[in-house]
């Protein structure tokens, strides 16, 4: 099964694509995480992505691509994969394809999670991350039990430097001006799935499932 989690900054595909990537045994693939894992690491890549990451700006499509591309031939993808905030752009979308096509896969469905611009903020400056597993809380619509301490794991829980209110801004800016056009572009190749993402996380993940299992 290849799936695509569609939805703007914070709509909720990173906490959905983990659950249901643990569901059915298949990498989320979050290029976001490889870029903050590159950031973290100092390597060339992360170099070249940080000011744009901190600034809410994509980093170019051809660095962008050229990490998926690679990624996607890796053989823990051959049972399927979910794409966690890849594609971001129309570009990005026609060389997934084509990637795709090289590998003779083709996308199963796209689910886009639809939560109102006015909630993103929000939800995104709530956003606390775990440095040990990478497991995603809020502050207020799912907190750990503990204070800062992640609940899975125990390891230290932190805010990404990238979701304050103002970085956001720009983010759903970029949004609209670049992602949303994925919308009709996916509805176009008949793959496309709306979900309600103002839903609890559970709920969510439910609708998710019941779309699935029709496609698989
Ligand atoms: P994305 O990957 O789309 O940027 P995340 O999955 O990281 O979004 O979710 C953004 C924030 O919103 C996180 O703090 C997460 O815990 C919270 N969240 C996710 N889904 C929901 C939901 N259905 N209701 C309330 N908060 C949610
Ligand atoms: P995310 O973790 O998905 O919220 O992404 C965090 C940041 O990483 C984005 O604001 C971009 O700067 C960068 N990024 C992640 N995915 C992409 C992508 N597909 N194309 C370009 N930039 C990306």
């Amino acid at each position: 099964m290849q799936l695509i989690m569609l939805g703007a900054p914070g709509a909720g595909k990173g906490t959905q694509a983990a659950k249901l990537a643990k569901k059915f045994s298949i990498p989320q693939i979050s290029t976001g995480d490889m870029f903050r894992a590159a950031v973290k690491d100092g390597t060339a890549l992360g170099k070249q992505a940080k000011s744009f990451m901190d600034a809410g700006k994509l980093v170019p499509d051809e660095v962008t691509i050229g990490i998926v591309r690679e990624r996607l031939g890796k053989d823990d993808c051959a049972n399927g994969f979910i794409l966690d905030g890849f594609p971001r752009t129309v570009e990005q979308a026609d060389a997934l394809a084509k990637i795709l096509d090289g590998l003779g896969k083709k996308i199963s469905c796209v689910p886009n999670i639809h939560v109102p611009a006015e909630d993103l903020i929000e939800r995104a400056v709530g956003r606390r991350i775990c440095r040990q597993c990478g497991a995603t809380y809020h502050v207020k619509f799912h907190p750990p039990k503990v204070d800062g301490v992640c609940t899975d794991c125990g390891g230290e829980l932190y805010q990404r430097a990238d979701d304050n209110a103002d970085t956001m801004k720009n983010r759903l800016s970029v949004y609209e001006a670049s992602t949303r056009p994925l919308i009709d572009y996916y509805k176009a190749a008949g793959v496309y799935v709306e979900i309600d993402g103002t839903q609890s996380i559970d709920k969510v993940t439910e609708d998710l499932l019941n779309v699935l299992t029709s496609v698989q």
